[in-house]
C-alpha cells in the first residue's frame, strides 16, 4: 500500500476506534513511526498530511532531522526510544518531544541542555506497566514521585505519561492500568494531557482506555525489515 492510502486508513482507524469510545476524534493524535524508514518516506508522509514522526535511536533520528532540514519548521520530532544520560545533548537540542524519561538525571540534563531560545522540551515519562525486567521504564509506584521532580525543571514541559503494554490476554488490563494513573495524577493536580499508548496492533485497544496519543509505523510505511 503507497504511504498515503496507509496513513488515510491509519487515520480512519483513529476515528472509527474514537466514535466506538463516545470520543471526538481530535481528542487522539498520531505519532508517525519513522523508525528504520529513510529520509524520503518521511517527506512522502508529510506530504501526505503526517506531521509528527517519532523515531527510536538518536543518532538515526538526528540523521533524518538534518536531512529533512527544510521541513525543520513544520515537523515534530518526537524520541521514543531508550535515552543514555550521555546522549542527552544533542536531542535537548533537536527532538520537540522525549516519550522515554525514567530518571532524574536524565531530565536534569535536558533541560540545562534544552536551548534557551528554543520552546521547552515536551516530556512524557516511559512506565513498565508489564513489569517485565527487560522492559525500560519507571515502575507504576514511583511516576508521581518523578512526575513531581520532573515538572519543576525550568526548561521542560511535563506532557504525560507513555508507555509500551505487552501484547496478549493481558494487555488491556495494562492499557486499563496507564489510563488510570494518568487520571490519577491529574487529579493529584499534574497538568498533563498526553497519554502515549497504542501502536499498530493495539490502537483501538488503546483509545478505548483513553489514550492520547499513538505510535504507529508499521501500519503505515510497512513491515520492518
Ligand atoms: C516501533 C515503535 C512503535 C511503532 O510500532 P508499530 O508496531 O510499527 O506501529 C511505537 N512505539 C515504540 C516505542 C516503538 O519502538
Amino acid at each position: 500500500m503507497a504511504i498515503y492510502e496507509a496513513l488515510q486508513a491509519t487515520k480512519n482507524r483513529i476515528t472509527a476506534a474514537c466514535v466506538s469510545a463516545g470520543r471526538p476524534p481530535e481528542a487522539v493524535q498520531l505519532l508517525t513511526v519513522s523508525k528504520t524508514f529513510p529520509a524520503q518516506a518521511v517527506r512522502e508522509a508529510f506530504a501526505a498530511g503526517a506531521c509528527a514522526f517519532g523515531e527510536n535511536y538518536v543518532q538515526e533520528g538526528l540523521a533524518k532531522i538534518g536531512e529533512l532540514v527544510d521541513l525543520r519548521g513544520q515537523l515534530e520530532w518526537h524520541l521514543i526510544g531508550p535515552l543514555q544520560s550521555n546522549k542527552t545533548r544533542p536531542v535537548a537540542e533537536q527532538f520537540d518531544w522525549v516519550h522515554t524519561v525514567d530518571r532524574l538525571k536524565v531530565a536534569q540534563r535536558l533541560s540545562e541542555q534544552r536551548p534557551a531560545d528554543l520552546p521547552p522540551l515536551n516530556i512524557c515519562l516511559q512506565v513498565n506497566v508489564s513489569g517485565e525486567d527487560s522492559k525500560s521504564g519507571l515502575l507504576p509506584a514511583d511516576v508521581a514521585g518523578l512526575a513531581r521532580q520532573v515538572v519543576t525543571l525550568p526548561r521542560l514541559r511535563l506532557r504525560g505519561l507513555m508507555a509500551i503494554p505487552e501484547p496478549g490476554p493481558g494487555a488491556v488490563a495494562q492499557h486499563q492500568a496507564m489510563a488510570a494513573l494518568f487520571e490519577s495524577l491529574k487529579a493529584d493536580g499534574l497538568p498533563l494531557d498526553t497519554l502515549s499508548l497504542g501502536m499498530s496492533a493495539d490502537l483501538e485497544a488503546a483509545i478505548a482506555a483513553g489514550s492520547t496519543m499513538v505510535r504507529v509505523g508499521s501500519a503505515i510505511f510497512g513491515a520492518r525489515s
